[in-house]
């Protein structure tokens, strides 16, 4: 029998007086038992406490990051098993808690999984991304979601009318892209590499070729790359067919080197190829996480001589979750290409699959 009273998720579950709902009931939710051990449980529905509101989930894309936390059986810093997950969703408020002000139960809404603390070292200097005290909300795959008053305060954003659920439910992801498409500094008709052909190195194409860069996306999944196209790249590598992806890539950048490189990939061989394919003076983003404890080895020579930009990029801001929304419903980016299938809850391990076997780039798991 799963004891519930370690879950994080339930310290809110105490009665509390609410505009909309009736008292506690329970609802359907995949909990995430250990390694690629999902099921299907009816588990308490959480009840918002003080400054929080409750969401109907009514679509919850899947992301890679998901993927890495089903097949591990968590995450070494958020989510022991057993465990809700996912962390990407939109829905409509079901309801608050009595002291929100300025939502209502019935509302359209997406949620970032994170918000700042306002207060610590780094926020006080405006690095959001690196606050101390950064509030995660974990747990889309469920009927029903509870946002933290940190978010709600934060990072709460209603949806507008014209925006389907799913494509706002992006909102998340598409702000850390824009995070890491700021800090690239890219110009138009630059030349950039992107390293990777997931949804978030499809998305930087997109972001980046939609401000006149000229991309280049290195991937190893042929209808991804074909995807890539689509979403403006001016030519793609599978590095599966070639030796050399680095001398391939520099012969596509006028053997200087791209103006920018973004690794999307989270794989210490990938960072290298990053930099390696740097021209003089460029800047380098490695966007995705490592395993823990890896490292890279970078030739001084280059790094020094030819004044590289080194950034590690993390995460997302305010900012920039109001900005990804606000692309999303400008409509200019054709990212209802990146959602493959919709499927319920019931299929989210399938899902997973899925994602694990590339054959998905999003699944939009509908609870
Ligand atoms: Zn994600
Ligand atoms: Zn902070």
């Amino acid at each position: 029998m799963l004891d519930y009273s370690t879950c994080d998720w339930l310290a809110g579950y105490r009665s509390f007086k609410l505009k909309g709902l009736p008292g506690p009931d329970s609802m359907r939710a995949a909990v995430l038992y250990g390694r690629e051990d999902l099921r299907l449980e009816q588990v308490p529905r959480p009840t918002p406490a003080a400054g929080e509101v409750l969401v109907r989930v009514e679509v919850a894309p899947t992301c890679g990051t998901d993927l890495k936390v089903w097949q591990a059986g968590g995450h070494a810093r958020m989510l022991r098993p057993p465990t809700l997950f996912g962390h990407e969703f939109a829905g409509v408020i079901a309801a608050v808690a009595e002291d929100v002000t300025g939502w209502q139960p019935g509302e359209r809404v997406v949620a970032n999984n994170s918000a700042p603390c306002y207060s610590c070292f780094y926020c006080r200097r405006q690095r959001f991304s690196l606050c101390e005290n950064l509030t995660f909300n974990n747990g889309t795959f469920a009927e029903w979601l509870k946002i933290p008053a940190a978010i709600v305060r934060a990072n709460l954003l209603r949806v507008p009318a014209e925006v389907p659920l799913e494509l706002a439910a992006l909102t998340e992801p598409l702000a850390c892209v824009l995070h890491g498409a700021d800090e690239a500094r890219v110009q138009s008709g630059d030349r950039v590499i992107v390293l990777g052909d997931g949804a978030i190195g499809l998305m930087l194409v997109a972001v980046l070729a939609e401000r006149g860069a000229e991309v280049i996306l290195c991937g190893g999944n042929p209808d991804r790359l074909a995807l890539g196209m689509q979403f403006g790249a001016v030519g793609s590598l599978d590095y599966h067919t070639v030796d050399d992806p680095v001398s391939c890539l520099r012969q596509l950048t006028q053997v200087r080197g791209a103006d920018a490189v973004i690794e999307a990939t989270g794989r210490p061989a990938a960072w290298q190829t990053a930099i390696a394919c740097a021209r003089p003076g460029a800047t380098v983003i490695l966007f995705g996480g490592c395993p823990r404890g890896t490292t890279v080895t970078v030739d001084t020579e280059n790094l020094h001589y030819n004044e590289l930009t080194l950034k590690g990029v993390f995460h997302n801001t305010p900012d920039h979750v109001r900005e990804a929304l606000a692309l999303i419903a400008s409509g200019r980016l054709p990212l209802e290409r990146l959602i493959s299938q919709q499927l319920p809850l019931e299929r989210l391990s399938e899902a997973l699959v899925h994602m694990r076997e590339r054959s998905a780039v999003k699944i939009a798991i509908r609870p």
